[in-house]
């Protein structure tokens, strides 16, 4: 596709490497390649500046070519997966546009990595909470695209309680900015909030506007241990009736300890067990006292409490919890790992539920994930060679969305729809709703040249 390269070339600038002919492996899957996942495209393109987007928009938008936008490709939807046509990354727009800590804001480019918007907030005394496990990879247009979430998202809420405001390249080649630093807006419908988490399908995000907090003064992590998930479950339900609002609640079933056993950094219970993180934050005097209170509520029916004391110990235990989606990966290379989101007070019906489908599907089963959003990474794992198991994981995940509708819940809580979950919306909306999405979609993107086949049906 050297013609279709020439051209864009003469939009973008940045040199012979702004632009290539073909589309290099590396750019044709994402985090979903360990189900199989793997797409095509015909050009990728490297734009430095929202202009360069805007016209390579009008430029596709004008001849037809399907554009599909990529962040860091650390997706586990397969949303930055080309269907054909133009890949756009997004990785050098990476400019801190403005930075004003006394005021707890900045505007930074799509491109930026989220660990650096982290280090962007930490190094000026602020905090910016969202923490999606891929940091070091992802980016914060791709982390806005999707409303990623992460474990403190169950105290502080995920990507999109961060934007103020976005500005973003819409068909067929417009900018718009929606939002801003103004705090409290009613002046028109909400279209920051649409662009959040719209999975590249309704615009390209150039650069967001964030708001960030004061520095959290200390973390106090507390663990229980249980023998299964019932009594991991109801440890989650009294940290929430504690009346503390623990800062993140996170769980680990026995399948997914076992995995991850022999990395654990301190001593656990040498039996099978089911594990419940808690979190307590804010001032060395507030997030002790807490601690004290929520180590009390995880202590029923526990095998065991442990309370991490010091900041490398704990370090290592989030690093620990970080490492469970790539030791799942390993255990046989392949796996099918679905995000779904049920009623906190429904989390033991789902993570028993997960491992009866795989019991009923013959594949190897573990869950972990974020317990006090309710919010499941359910896991069904096979060896790559396997066509078969790779074709019964996936059956499995249809069983999961079914159990996921009768428990309540949703199809995804932070991964998005992407391609893995195209078509599924009617399992979470109704008839109409689903509808009110196509015309969005329509009304956004009239040609559907924008991350066609994702999201929307
Ligand atoms: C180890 C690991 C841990 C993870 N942990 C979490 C977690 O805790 N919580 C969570 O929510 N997710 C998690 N994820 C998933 C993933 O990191 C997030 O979905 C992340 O937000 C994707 O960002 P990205 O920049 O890599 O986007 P990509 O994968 O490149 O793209 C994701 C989607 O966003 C679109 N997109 C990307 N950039 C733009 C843009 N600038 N404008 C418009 N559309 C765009 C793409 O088209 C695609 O549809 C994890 C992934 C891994 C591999």
């Amino acid at each position: 596709m050297r013609d279709l390269a020439d051209q864009l070339g003469r939009l973008v600038s940045g040199g012979a490497d702004a632009v290539l002919g073909s589309v290099p492996s590396a750019l044709t899957s994402d985090a979903t390649e360990a189900r199989g996942l793997r797409g095509y495209g015909d050009a990728v393109v490297f734009p430095t500046t929202t202009e360069e987007v805007a016209a390579v928009t009008a430029w596709c938008y004008e001849r037809g070519v399907p554009i599909t936008p990529r962040g860091g490709g650390s997706g586990y939807a397969g949303g930055a997966v080309p269907n054909g046509g133009v890949v756009l990354c997004l990785e050098r727009m990476r400019r801190v546009r403005s930075l004003e800590p006394l005021l707890w804001r900045a505007e930074v480019e799509a491109g930026v990595r989220t660990v650096d918007v982290q280090r962007l907030a930490r190094e000026n005394g602020l905090y910016f909470p969202p923490d999606p496990g891929a940091a070091e990879q992802s980016q914060i247009g791709g982390n806005v695209a999707t409303n990623a979430g992460g474990p403190h998202a169950f105290k502080y809420g995920v990507t999109g309680a961060w934007v103020t405001g976005v500005e973003a390249v819409v068909p067929p080649g417009h900018v718009v900015r929606v939002g801003g630093p103004v705090r409290k807006d009613v002046a028109g419908y909400d279209l920051c909030s649409l662009l959040v988490g719209s999975e590249g399908t309704l615009g390209i995000i150039t650069a967001v506007m964030l708001r960030f907090i004061p520095a959290i003064e200390a973390r106090y992590p507390v663990l229980g241990f249980y023998p299964d998930a019932r009594a991991g479950a109801a440890a989650v339900e009294a940290c929430l009736a504690s009346g503390v609002v623990p800062a993140a609640l996170e769980y680990l079933d026995e399948e997914a300890i076992e995995i991850v056993r022999q990395a654990f950094p301190a001593a656990m219970p040498v039996e099978p067990c089911f594990a419940v993180i808690a979190e307590a934050d804010g001032s060395k005097r507030e997030a002790s006292d807490a601690r004290r209170v929520l180590a009390e509520a995880l202590s029923d029916g526990a095998l065991a409490v442990e309370e991490p004391a010091g900041i490398r110990e704990i370090e290592a235990l989030w690093r620990w919890r970080e490492g469970v989606g790539f030791a799942a990966d390993a255990v046989y290379g392949g796996k099918v790992s679905e995000d779904i989101g049920v009623p906190v007070d429904r989390l033991a019906d789902a993570i028993e539920g997960t491992r009866e489908i795989g019991r009923r599907r013959g594949l190897a089963t573990c869950s972990w994930g974020h317990a006090g959003d309710g919010n499941l990474h359910a896991t069904f794992l096979f060896s790559r060679e396997d066509a078969d198991a790779r074709t019964r994981a996936l059956a499995a995940a249809e069983d999961l969305f079914e159990l996921t509708e009768q428990l309540g819940g949703t199809i995804s809580g932070e991964h998005g729809v992407g391609l893995v979950k195209a078509g599924q919306l009617h399992r979470r909306w109704n008839a109409s709703a689903v509808e009110l999405h196509r015309k969005l979609k329509h009304l956004f993107d009239p040609a559907n040249l924008l991350n066609p086949g994702k999201k929307a049906p």
